[in-house]
């Protein structure tokens, strides 16, 4: 079967859905692969390194799609990429199901397969190697650092130098996911001090063996939910939680903000009072900026300057990295590939008695199978 890569079409989308070292390694499963000129450019991988690499180069995308029995891509497709799409082909891309019901019903009449990426069983640990999701937010975290590095007027370790006594600069980061525990090794690894919050109490160990301390919101909840989520805290907590956040508002230089609630808009952790008490030239980059912030001031895609604090709302964090972040995700499609081809024969089989397949898959031939069943209860 040929993989077909397009270029991605999202304005500002600077991924794309595979690398030339995956090229050889998707060609020895037994596959064909073929890219649309220019896919890879803005992420500095040129035409010629896939072509080196096996692939063939394709024009224009209504050849690429056409020509394609399945699609990696990154982002969901538009409608008329959808238009493209070859009937009974297979698509494999983020597609965020109950976000988009519209483009599961136009993919439905193609008769497609689809896999969304989105849509994996995170907490499979066999599924770990495929979870997309992760590799992303980990390159998020270590953005969302760079850019406060690149704001802040000063170096985040401390220094002894003949010019003077530097002391380290104190990073406070709200949200301990994927995005936030990256975001503390990276700042830890500058020499920063870091201190870390998080609704779910499990997280504090790992907090900590990244170099940072975890910081405790003084009122007994537990903040977890379903499936490894975060859950909409009492008033009494967030109450008790704004108390403290205050406090270290006032104490920090940058505070990199993560908290997101699956289904609800981001948590508001920063006021305007907090971002008026922070130090002249503190910054914030809040990375929920697109789920509306979890900053009062974050406006989503800009930088700022509101009291003298830098607040960082971009939300192309992933695609400011591209060339790792498509890396990744060239990797987690190549993973699953090997699953969905155990035969190296260049075929796939949607297997949906696999527990990992079945949860990604949310079309299969025209059927549209998401959501999924809920798992057996062992
Ligand atoms: P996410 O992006 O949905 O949320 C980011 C973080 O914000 C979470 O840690 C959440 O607890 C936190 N948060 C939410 N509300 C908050 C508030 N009011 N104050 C402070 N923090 C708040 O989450 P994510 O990073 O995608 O993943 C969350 C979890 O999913 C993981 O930490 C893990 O438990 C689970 N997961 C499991 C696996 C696996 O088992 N293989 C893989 C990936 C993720």
């Amino acid at each position: 079967l040929t993989i077909g890569v397009p270029r991605e079409v999202f304005p500002g989308e600077k991924r794309v859905a595979t690398v030339p070292d995956v090229v050889e390694k998707l060609i020895k499963l037994g596959f064909s692969v073929a890219v649309e000129s220019g896919a890879g450019d803005a992420a500095n991988f040129s035409d010629d390194t896939y072509r080196a690499a096996g692939a063939q180069i394709v024009n224009d995308a209504a050849t690429l799609w056409a020509t394609s029995d399945i699609v990696f891509k990154v982002r969901g497709p538009s409608a008329e990429e959808v238009g493209l799409m070859r009937e009974g082909g297979t698509l494999v891309s983020f597609i965020w199901p109950a976000q988009n019901p519209e483009l599961l019903k136009q993919l439905a009449a193609k008769r497609a397969t689809v896999l969304a990426i989105d849509s994996l069983p995170r907490t499979l640990s066999r599924a770990q190697k495929m979870d997309a999701l992760t590799s992303q937010a980990g390159v998020a975290g270590y953005r969302a650092v760079i850019e406060a590095a690149n704001a802040f007027g000063r170096f985040f370790s401390g220094q002894v130098t003949a010019a003077g006594k530097i002391p380290p600069a104190k990073v406070f980061i709200a949200g301990a996911g994927v995005a936030g525990l990256a975001a503390i090794g990276t700042a830890a690894g500058l020499g920063a001090i870091v201190r870390a919050n998080d609704t779910r109490a499990e997280v504090a160990d790992q907090v900590v063996s990244l170099g940072g301390e975890f910081v405790k919101v003084d009122y007994e909840e537990e903040g977890s939910g379903g499936g490894g989520y975060a859950k909409v805290m009492s008033e009494g907590f967030q109450q008790a939680q704004r108390e403290m956040y205050a406090k270290q508002a006032k104490e920090v230089d940058i505070i990199i903000t993560t908290a997101l609630i699956p289904g609800k808009p981001a948590p508001k952790l920063i006021t305007a009072d907090m971002v008026k008490s922070m130090k002249p030239g503190s910054v914030i980059v809040d990375m929920a900026a697109e789920q509306g912030g979890n900053c009062e001031l974050t406006e989503p895609g800009q930088a700022v300057v509101k009291h003298g604090v830098t607040i960082v709302g971009y939300t192309d964090l992933v695609s400011r990295l591209s060339k790792q972040s498509s890396t990744l995700y060239a990797n987690n499609l190549l993973r699953l590939t090997e699953e969905l081809c155990k035969t190296k024969d260049g075929t796939i089989n949607v297997n949906m008695e696999d527990g990992a397949i079945r949860g990604l898959t949310v079309i299969k031939d025209g059927e549209v199978t998401w959501p999924p069943p809920a798992p057996k209860l062992p």
